[in-house]
C-alpha cells in the first residue's frame, strides 16, 4: 500500500530564520501524524538549518533542484553529493519553472535524475502540459514524451525510486486546480506508462503526486482518487496552517 507524500516547495521564498519558524511550527502542529510521509523544500540558503530544526521529528529534507555532476567549475550550482551531505532525502527536478525560466530541456532533467538516484536521492520528478497543449488535445502526448525523455535509460527497478509529480502548467500558482477527474485521468495514464515500461508491480509502488493550486479545501477530493498518492504543494506550503491542514485533511481520506 503506498504512503500519502505531502511535499511543500517553497520556492525562492523564506529567509532563514523564517524557514526555522515555520518547521518550529510544523512540528507541533503535526507532532502525531505518522502514517503520512511529509517533506519541505527550502531554498539551498536555509536547508542546513532546517535540516537540524527538523532532527527530532518525522518531516524530511528535499531540495527544489540541483545539478548532475558531483562536483566542478559549474559556478552557481550545487550537486548532489552536496544535497546528500546536507541531509536531502528529495530533491525536486524538472518543475515547470526550472523548464521554462531556466529553459532546461529533457536531456538535461534525464542526467539530473540519473545523478539524484546514485547518490540516493529520491527524484520528484515534475510533468506536465500547458494550456496551449491540453486545448490541443495534447496532453497524454506531452507527459509520454517527457516521461520517455526523462526516465531515458533509467534501469526499470530503479522507477520505484523516483516519485512523479503531475503538475499541470496551468494550475500551477494560478488558483485553478485540476479537476478530480482530469487529476485521475492523468495519473492513471502515468501509471500505465509506468506498468508498460517497467512492471506492474514497480508501478503499483511508485508515488504520484498532485501538484497545482492544492490546498485546503481542495486536497480531499483529489487524494481520494485512486491514483493519487499525495501533493506537491506550492503556494498553500508556506502558510503552516494551511500545509498542516491539507496534511491532516489528506489522511482522513482512507487508502
Ligand atoms: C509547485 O510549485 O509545485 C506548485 C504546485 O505550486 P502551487 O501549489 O502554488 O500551484
Amino acid at each position: 500500500m503506498r504512503r500519502y507524500l505531502i511535499v511543500g516547495n517553497w520556492k525562492m521564498y523564506k529567509t532563514i530564520e523564517e524557514a526555522v519558524g515555520f518547521v518550529n511550527e510544523l512540528k507541533v502542529e503535526i507532532h502525531n501524524i505518522r502514517d503520512v510521509d511529509i517533506a519541505v523544500c527550502p531554498p539551498f540558503t536555509a536547508l542546513s538549518s532546517v535540516r537540524d530544526a527538523l532532527s527530532d521529528s518525522n518531516i524530511y529534507l528535499g531540495a527544489q533542484n540541483m545539478y548532475f555532476e558531483d562536483e566542478g567549475a559549474c559556478t552557481g550550482d550545487i550537486s548532489p553529493l552536496m544535497l546528500k551531505d546536507t541531509g536531502c532525502r528529495y530533491v525536486i527536478l524538472g518543475h515547470s519553472e526550472r523548464r521554462k525560466i531556466f529553459a532546461e530541456t529533457d536531456e538535461l532533467i534525464n542526467k539530473k535524475v540519473k545523478a539524484a538516484l546514485k547518490y540516493g536521492l529520491i527524484p520528484i520528478l515534475c510533468v506536465g502540459e500547458t494550456i496551449e497543449e491540453r486545448e490541443a488535445n495534447r496532453t497524454f502526448d506531452v507527459i509520454n514524451s517527457q516521461l520517455n525523455k526523462d526516465l531515458d535509460s533509467i534501469e526499470k527497478d530503479n522507477f520505484q525510486k523516483i516519485v512523479i509529480a503531475y503538475e499541470p502548467v496551468w494550475a500551477i500558482g494560478t488558483g485553478k486546480t485540476a479537476t478530480e477527474e482530469q487529476a485521475q485521468e492523468a495519473h492513471s495514464y502515468i501509471r500505465n506508462y509506468l506498468k508498460e515500461n517497467s512492471s506492474d508491480e514497480v508501478a503499483e509502488k511508485i508515488k504520484i503526486l498532485y501538484g497545482g493550486s492544492v490546498k485546503p479545501d481542495n486536497i480531499e477530493s483529489l487524494i481520494k482518487q485512486p491514483d493519487l498518492d499525495g501533493a506537491l504543494v506550492g503556494g498553500a506550503s508556506l502558510d503552516v496552517r494551511n500545509f498542516s491542514q491539507i496534511i491532516k485533511k489528506s489522511r482522513e481520506v482512507p487508502r
